[in-house]
């Protein structure tokens, strides 16, 4: 259920909610919050409630860093596991300047700006993700491990699969807060899990993506877990990817599905393919964000490193599950759950829209299994391939102007800027493995 204002008040008066945690999205996909009484609600719902807008990294600088929280109360939904009296809620908020104008560096206004130009020509684009985790044990002193005593695979049945008890618990918390579970599963590496929701809207999406993080980071530490999107937290297993599948709607019909052949995509969906083949180099240093992101989209992991696409196989980048008629949809297989879903999704549709005003062709689907290609198959395929690292990301970024003019001077800046001094960081490390390969023998 979706709440109006009215109806947020009348809730939190007439059960008991004590607490309401305003809750937003930083431009590195971290979760803020903070908490005020219910007296305040009335308040913040008109007014927003102010914070410190330096302290948020990639947000203001120390000048102006008076900014406010403005709940949407559209989001307001219980948080289940906090105690039943003096209930605990959460409202999502958009991030505005101290003046109450827009600020430019909310990645939530982002994605609500580029759905809106999309919406003015007719588009509606709605997304189904499939998050993958990982469930590892803590020490005696609470601190994540990357150990599991769990060695199920893909689809494992309890007793091999330790961590059913704790996938239930989150689907159920989740659909308590309104989420429609449709498939939850072990993944194939031990102590990896997936739980994917209903597809919806891009910004329904986008916040689900927020909340689905924080429900299970916090179901898994009240059964003793750490849980963990880092996207390859062990070598040698698969990481853990954030498959985004997508469609687009004009007049309440998939215009994805192609309207007379049957079992065929459209012209569209295949402008759609081409515009988001063209951006995708760009993209990935958005949808894959981090230093470690890159360690799993490396062959023979079920990840994508080639830029390819399908209409059957899922080996290549995009892939078209089988699905026909109104659920007709584009499966992109790169993005990691570390990443931004606000931008993530912004950037996907954006380029995706691109390729249809341009009426962009796209390049020849790739039908075989791309993960045994030998070099000169590779070659006389005329492959191109995702970065290798996030440096080579960024360039590809700084690049891509429909990447700046999406998500703004702000964040395409600030975003820049700290993920370079990240991989600076990783870079002028001495590894463990420089160590282990060249102290003895050099
Ligand atoms: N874990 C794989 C990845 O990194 C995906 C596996 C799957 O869902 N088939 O993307
Ligand atoms: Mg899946
Ligand atoms: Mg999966
Ligand atoms: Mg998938």
């Amino acid at each position: 259920m979706r709440f109006s204002k009215e109806e947020c008040l009348k809730f939190v008066q007439e059960n008991d909610v004590r607490f309401i945690r305003l809750q937003f999205t930083d431009i590195f996909g971290r979760m803020k919050n903070i908490a005020i009484t219910d007296n305040q609600l009335p308040q913040a719902l008109e007014q927003g409630v102010m914070f410190d807008g330096s302290a948020v990294p990639g947000f203001a600088g120390v000048e102006t860093s008076d900014m406010l929280l403005l709940p949407d109360p559209s989001t307001f939904a219980l948080i289940p596991w906090r105690p039943q009296q003096g209930k605990v809620a959460r409202i999502i908020c958009d991030v505005k300047n101290h003046d109450g104008s827009q600020f430019a560096g909310d990645p939530r206004y982002i994605l609500k700006r580029t759905l809106q130009k999309a919406q003015d020509k007719g588009y509606v684009f709605q997304v189904g993700p499939e998050c993958e985790f990982f469930l590892f044990h803590t020490d005696d002193v609470g601190q994540p491990t990357t150990t599991t005593h769990d060695s199920a695979g893909y689809c494992d049945l309890a007793p091999i699969d330790q961590g059913e008890n704790t996938r239930r618990e989150i689907c159920l918390v989740l659909e308590e807060m309104g989420f429609e579970i449709e498939t939850s599963h072990h993944e194939s590496a031990a102590g990896q899990h997936e739980i994917d929701f209903k597809y919806t809207d891009a910004l329904t999406a986008a916040d689900n993506i927020m909340t689905f993080k924080y429900v299970v980071k916090i179901i898994a530490q009240r059964n003793g877990l750490h849980a963990t999107f880092m996207p390859k937290p062990l070598q040698g297993v698969n990481g853990s990817g954030m498959h985004i599948n997508m469609s687009l709607a004009k007049e309440g019909v998939n215009i994805f599905n192609h309207p007379e052949a049957q079992g065929e995509l459209s012209a569209t969906a295949k402008q759609f393919i081409a515009g988001l083949l063209e951006h995708i180099k760009g993209i990935t240093a958005i949808a894959n964000p981090l230093v470690n992101s890159y360690k799993r989209l490396v062959a023979g992991y079920e990840a994508p490193v080639h830029i390819a696409w399908s209409p059957m196989n899922r080996s290549p980048l995009l892939r078209v599950p089988s699905p026909r008629g109104e659920g007709a949809r584009l499966e992109l297989r790169s993005p990691d759950p570390s990443c931004n879903p606000y931008l993530t999704l912004a950037l996907l549709l954006e380029a995706g829209l691109e390729g249809l005003n341009r009426g962009l062709q796209v390049a020849e689907p790739v039908n075989i299994n791309i993960y045994n290609l030998t070099s000169e198959e590779e070659k006389s395929l005329k492959l191109d391939r995702l970065p290798s690292n996030l440096l080579i990301a960024l360039e590809e970024m700084k690049k891509d102007p429909l990447i700046h003019s999406t998500i703004g001077e702000h964040i395409f800046t600030k975003y820049i800027t700290a993920k370079t001094q990240e991989w600076r960081d990783y870079d002028t490390t001495v590894h463990q493995w420089e160590i282990d390969n060249y102290l003895k023998i050099y």
